[in-house]
């Protein structure tokens, strides 16, 4: 039976790599509904192309988006606007998958939605379950909704971990055989950069990833190695392990997406070629596999991987991210809120790289830990501390 699919975030690039799964597999997969933020031209096209029932994009972009789509015969859409309709769509009863791929804290409220449903999340969003936590897995227990990591390193764990593991008892504590996870790492693109490089590096830079064409926020974050450090969140959380048996490996080559270490020796490394659209068609179908465009791995061509320690000197997010983990509570919460703020103020050439960190650090000293036990408290705390990273950064501004 055909499965329908709600994409949050489809003008996105993670987005438009799950179209193009989709569009593989029309007998499979119905798009149901799709949203999308700022680009309401390329959002009018995905309508016109995917026929979706339903839309949604902020009310003030409403006309616009009903404009295009008259101006294309298009009536039988439904446009619903705003975080409402956002949540509306991912526990719609009608949608079977969601695809959380609305980056940031934006994304938090409609992905617990669709957990919430008991849907079939494939999670891109990983601020989500860095805010979240206990809560957002809590959910998914309580209501059956299969979560299932569209990350590609957390998709590559998910497939060298043994098949039942996720439904045995959550303690922190390796099991069933393993002993560690390794988590790779590109490194980014300023991976050989000195200090004296970083100080200098513009946005136009950072978004630069040498091996894969990502979003402005994930690549910057990529670059500063803060995705890391929030993917080290996520494995713990998503795996249920202390941050003390998760390693993280810089693998600039990005070919093996991941590896599980077991105590007889045994290491697993999930490897392929870096494109998303493999993550996104293992987390559609699993625990069947369907087919992409992604051509086979040819290891002749990539006859080279090599691996090194990750310098938390010159990249120190990574720390601050470990650091927030080992302290648990809204730490998490606090680090990916000033990040987000930092990371926008920096795309607008307010602040230098080197100062994301700074701001993060400021903000984790300055804001208050405390118990992340209600989506309310986690909510009020990520607005204090994105308050508190823009005082920082007008601060910093003054300065300069
Ligand atoms: P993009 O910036 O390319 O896309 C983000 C999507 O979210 C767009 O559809 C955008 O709409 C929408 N959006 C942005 N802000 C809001 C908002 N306030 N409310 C509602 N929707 C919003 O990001 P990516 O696709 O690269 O990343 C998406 C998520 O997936 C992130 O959490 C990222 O960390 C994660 N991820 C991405 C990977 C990648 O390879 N790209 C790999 C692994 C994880 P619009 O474009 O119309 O403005
Ligand atoms: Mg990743």
């Amino acid at each position: 039976m055909s499965q329908s699919v709600c994409i949050l975030g489809v003008t996105g690039s993670i987005g438009c790599s799950t179209l193009k799964v989709l569009e593989q597999h029309p007998d499979q997969y119905s798009v149901f509904a799709i949203t999308g933020y700022s680009r309401i031209k390329e959002l009018s096209e995905i309508c016109k192309q995917f026929r979706p029932k339903c839309v949604v994009v902020p009310s003030a972009k409403m006309d616009e988006l009903q404009q295009l789509l008259k101006l294309q015969n298009i009536a039988d859409i439904e446009i619903l606007t705003d975080e409402a309709g956002l949540i509306a769509v991912a526990q719609h009863p009608e949608v079977d998958v969601v695809m959380a791929a609305i980056v940031g804290a934006a994304g938090l409220l409609p992905t617990l939605a669709a957990v919430k449903a008991g849907k079939r999340v494939l999670l891109a969003n990983k601020e989500a379950l860095v805010m979240s936590g206990d809560i957002m897995l809590q959910a998914a227990q309580d209501n059956n909704a299969l979560l299932l990591p569209v990350d590609s390193e957390h998709n590559a764990i998910f497939q060298c971990l043994p098949q039942n593991y996720l439904q045995t008892e959550r303690n922190g504590e390796p099991k069933q055989g393993v002993k560690q996870i390794l988590l790779t790492a590109s490194g980014g693109p300023f991976l050989n950069h000195s200090i004296e490089q970083l100080r200098k590096v513009t946005p136009a830079q950072a978004c630069k990833h040498p091996n894969w064409s990502m979003g402005r926020k994930i690549s910057v974050d990529s670059a500063t190695l803060m995705n890391k450090g929030l993917e080290l969140i996520e494995a713990c959380h998503l795996f249920s392990i202390k941050e003390q048996f998760v390693t993280v490996v810089v693998h600039p080559q990005s070919i093996i997406h991941s590896m599980v270490q077991y105590v007889d020796g045994s290491t697993l490394a999930q490897m392929g070629n870096p494109d998303m659209c493999t993550p996104i068609a293992h987390a559609l179908a699993w625990p069947e596999r369907i087919q992409t465009h992604v051509p086979p791995l040819d290891l002749f061509v990539h006859s080279q991987l090599d691996f090194q320690e990750p310098d938390i000197i010159r990249f120190p997010s990574l720390r601050l991210a470990r650091d927030a983990m080992k302290e648990g509570g809204l730490a998490p919460a606090i680090l990916n809120a000033a990040n987000e703020v930092a990371v926008a103020s920096f795309l607008q050439q307010q602040i230098s790289f080197l100062e994301i960190p700074q701001v993060v650090e400021h903000v984790l000293n300055y804001v208050q830990n405390g118990l992340a036990d209600s989506i309310e408290t986690i909510l009020q705390t990520d607005e204090l501390a994105r308050q508190v990273a823009s005082q920082r950064i007008t601060q910093l501004e003054s300065r300069s």
